[in-house]
């Protein structure tokens, strides 16, 4: 099983090294002390996590090769936008000014997220499709998270697990669980990236998941990050320190009035400022916000699209809200998979070149073709819920998430197989920016 494609070192310039894959050049920030020119590395989210042993990454690179341009070339045909062309003027022109990277501004890409018809939200995909090949290739990173409690301590309207719901079974798991947890999936399975989540627990303060990564990081390597909600710009620093070097935290929704109603006795700009203070120190950072919240204008998700890029997100997380029935907005009626969808190409439009945007677990709960439809309008990333089978349907944010009842090697087989009919290959090779 095979998470990400080794490359080979060119330059070392500090931390930055320049790697090779197959002829196509990423840059990475480097840790390790060890690494020389010529040497083989896994790198993920921009990191290189691990020097991979010279004849281990031939023979990976070999078994890659042919397959690497086959995809290819599957995915440049099926992301080709066509000579399909719409009956709305307005559309086709700006369709054609975002595939030509031309920024749109507020008003056409309100458009955009306001398009009814099948016929106009096809092509808004298809345009998303094209911009993600064109930009980014048909890298898809593929990361596993691990949900270790699911106590909080706060009272959000929309989730399932809010310390107000009686109902739910609570658990957490032990250091040693949640440690052998990450090996395996790293060491077994070969997940490169991994995502520490739970509920906002104060059983486990940032010290606890600190020595959690540390054990981790200590026999198996890989990008750690975490997910934690709030735990202040001192905790982030100790996870850090730590080896953490990514932060999943949605700020839920950009409008601050709905964001105090949704998340009583909280402020929107505690959150961002926390999310800001990790980009700072250096972590990358995930995030994102509910889509089809009651209360949601189509001008609230175009903010919450603008402020994660200018939160600098390396991730786009936007899924849909599905009610869960023992909450508050337990009766709001489920949105249709439309709105997401649009959310999804929309952020590709605004974001071009550098995000990864996740098909989100919500999405594949709310429609069952997501993670084809997600991958097919611009998405480039999937997570694998890779906790243990008697917890992980006690993590219940929403009713019925997808996947719950499969097995691990299930889920990988399911996704290798949808990625490699798209043309797209389970892999981050990062983007090409500068640091
Ligand atoms: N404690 C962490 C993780 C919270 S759970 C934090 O505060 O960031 C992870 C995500 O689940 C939340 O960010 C929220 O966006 C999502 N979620 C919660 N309830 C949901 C629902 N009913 N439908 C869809 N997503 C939900």
């Amino acid at each position: 099983m095979c998470y990400a494609i080794p490359g080979k070192v060119e330059i070392i310039e500090q931390k930055i090294v320049t790697v090779d894959y197959y002829g196509e050049k990423r840059k990475a920030i480097n840790e390790l002390d060890k690494l020389k020119v010529g040497d083989y590395v896994f790198a993920q989210g921009g990191y290189v996590i691990q020097i991979v042993p010279e004849a281990e990454a031939k023979s990976i690179l070999e078994m890659w090769k042919e397959l690497f341009w086959q995809l290819q070339e599957t995915d440049v045909r099926l992301s080709s936008p066509g000579s399909e062309t719409s009956s709305d003027r307005k559309l086709s022109k700006m369709l054609d000014k975002a595939m030509e990277s031309r920024e749109l501004d507020k008003e056409e890409l309100l458009y955009l997220l306001h398009l009814q018809d099948e016929e106009g939200l096809s092509l808004l995909c298809k345009s998303g499709n094209f911009l993600r090949q064109k930009h980014l290739g048909n890298s898809c990173c593929v990361h596993g998270i691990i949900e270790f409690s699911n106590y909080c301590a706060q009272n959000c309207l929309y989730c399932g697990i809010a310390a107000g719901n009686s109902k739910v079974h609570r658990y957490r798991m032990s250091d040693e669980e949640i440690v052998g947890t990450a090996i395996q999936a790293i060491e077994a399975y070969g997940f490169k990236a991994l995502v520490l989540q739970s509920g906002e627990d104060p059983e486990y303060p940032a010290p606890r998941i600190a020595s959690i990564i540390r054990e981790i990081k200590k026999s198996a390597a890989a990008l750690i990050m975490v997910s934690p909600g709030e735990v202040g710009v001192e905790g982030l620093k100790e996870l850090y320190e730590a080896g953490a070097r990514g932060l999943l935290m949605r700020f839920e929704t950009s409008n601050p009035a709905l964001y105090e109603k949704i998340r009583p006795g909280n402020k929107l700009e505690t959150r961002l400022s926390q999310l800001r203070a990790a980009y700072e120190m250096g972590y990358l950072v995930l995030t994102g916000s509910l889509i089809g919240i009651p209360g949601q204008m189509e001008e609230d998700i175009l903010s919450d699209i603008m402020l994660a890029k200018s939160l600098h997100a390396e991730m786009f997380s936007f899924g849909p809200f599905i009610p869960h029935p023992d909450t508050p907005l337990g009766k709001h009626p489920l949105d249709s998979s439309r709105k997401i969808l649009k959310t999804l190409a929309v952020s590709r439009i605004v974001d071009p070149e550098n995000a990864k945007i996740l098909v989100t677990t919500a999405f594949e709960t709310l429609d069952k073709e997501a993670r084809e439809k997600g991958l097919s309008a611009g998405a480039n990333s999937v997570m694998l819920n890779i906790t243990p089978y008697q917890y992980k349907k006690e993590y219940a944010i929403y009713p019925n998430r997808a996947h719950v009842e499969e097995s691990i090697p299930d889920q990988i087989e399911k996704t290798l197989s949808l990625l490699k009919s798209l043309g797209r290959a389970p892999t981050d090779l990062g983007v090409n920016r500068d640091f």
